[in-house]
């Protein structure tokens, strides 16, 4: 059984205009469509990276998930139970299960708690655990992370570096030996010399702790490189998920192929070709019927402008959203 279900997941947002726009001209309120209908679902220990551009819902889905945000509609099932029809008891258990390591370890530290503090305060608050048990556990999990104990226990955020920082976030995550992560772009804040240490330090903690992860990163390299499947999302909806490799490797939505198009290939000999997109990024308020990605894309048709595409199995699994197909 899969250990997270979720069907058409929306999440609206309303920008109410003001007063005198209401009174003058009669404006109704404009709706941003952060997530629009999206379903999927993850296995226990599968890794699913979720990519896509900056504003494309990402982050979105995943607050929805972490239950920090009610959605507007759709529903998330954690091991068959619905995450929204929870008593105060199940959600405290939720919350111990289900994790979260954030992109920003400058701002995602408390500054008035040192390491041995953060990593300890999950403990404290969800479990029954006396006080040895915690700091055994504590150090236990910070020497999991790549670091020290006896030297960073009294260490501050403002006494580390970014990278140590984000192991100590990744600590925090992982003390209470969660059944689900979501790691929210955990590399996009780190220079760049440090970010495989802390790539290859996810990726042994959940072959080690057999976690399902959701990855959520704009960077396909990195993707690649961690995800078992993959799951491309453009203005809020999924464009195109399956097997990473493939869907790397035999793209089919043309979202899905410029994105691919433009991973950076480090060779100063290569000629990239022209990107196979048109026009800009289009803005998720108010989005037009139809496929989101009609105003940037060289095929369409139509249909396009007023069918939205439905998430099609094109090849076992391999799941596509376009007229195309
Ligand atoms: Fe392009 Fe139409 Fe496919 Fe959308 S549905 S990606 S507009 S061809």
């Amino acid at each position: 059984m899969a250990i997270l279900e979720v069907s058409d997941l929306k999440q609206y947002f309303y920008l109410e205009p003001t007063f005198l726009a209401k009174l003058v001209s009669g404006k109704k309120p404009r709706i941003i469509k952060a997530v629009d209908g999206m379903s999927f679902s993850i296995e226990p220990g599968e890794i699913l990276g979720l990519a896509g551009e900056s504003g494309c819902g990402k982050s979105t889905c995943s607050l929805a998930i972490a239950k920090l945000r009610d959605p507007t509609g759709g529903t998330i099932r954690y091991k068959g139970q619905d995450i929204s029809k929870m008593s105060k008891p199940e959600i405290r258990k939720y919350r111990s299960e289900v994790q979260l390591i954030f992109q920003d370890p400058y701002e995602s530290l408390n500054p008035r708690y040192t390491a041995f503090d953060t990593v300890a305060e999950p403990l404290r608050a969800l479990t029954d655990k006396n006080k040895a048990e915690i700091r055994d556990r504590t150090f236990e999990t910070i020497a999991m992370a790549g670091l020290d104990p006896e030297e960073y226990k009294n260490r501050y955020p403002h006494q580390m570096s970014g990278g140590e920082r984000q192991r100590v976030g990744i600590a925090q995550a992982l003390v209470l030996e969660p059944e689900l992560v979501i790691a929210d772009e955990p590399l996009s804040m780190l220079d760049v010399s440090i970010r495989a240490g802390i790539l290859d330090l996810i990726r042994d903690m959940s072959e080690r702790m057999n976690f399902s992860c959701i990855y959520i990163s704009h960077d396909l390299s990195i993707l690649s490189n961690i995800s078992e499947r993959l799951m491309i999302m453009y203005l809020g909806r999924i464009m195109e998920l399956g097997v990473t490799k493939d869907v790397i490797t035999e793209p089919y939505h043309p979202y899905a192929r410029a994105l691919i198009a433009a991973v950076p290939i480090p060779d100063p000999a290569y000629k990239r070709p022209i990107p196979n997109i048109k026009g800009e990024v289009a803005q998720p308020i108010d989005p037009p019927p139809g496929c989101r990605f009609q105003t940037r894309c060289l095929e369409v048709m139509d249909i396009c402008g007023n069918t939205a595409p439905p998430l099609k199995e094109i090849k076992p699994g391999h799941l596509v959203a376009c007229h195309l197909y």
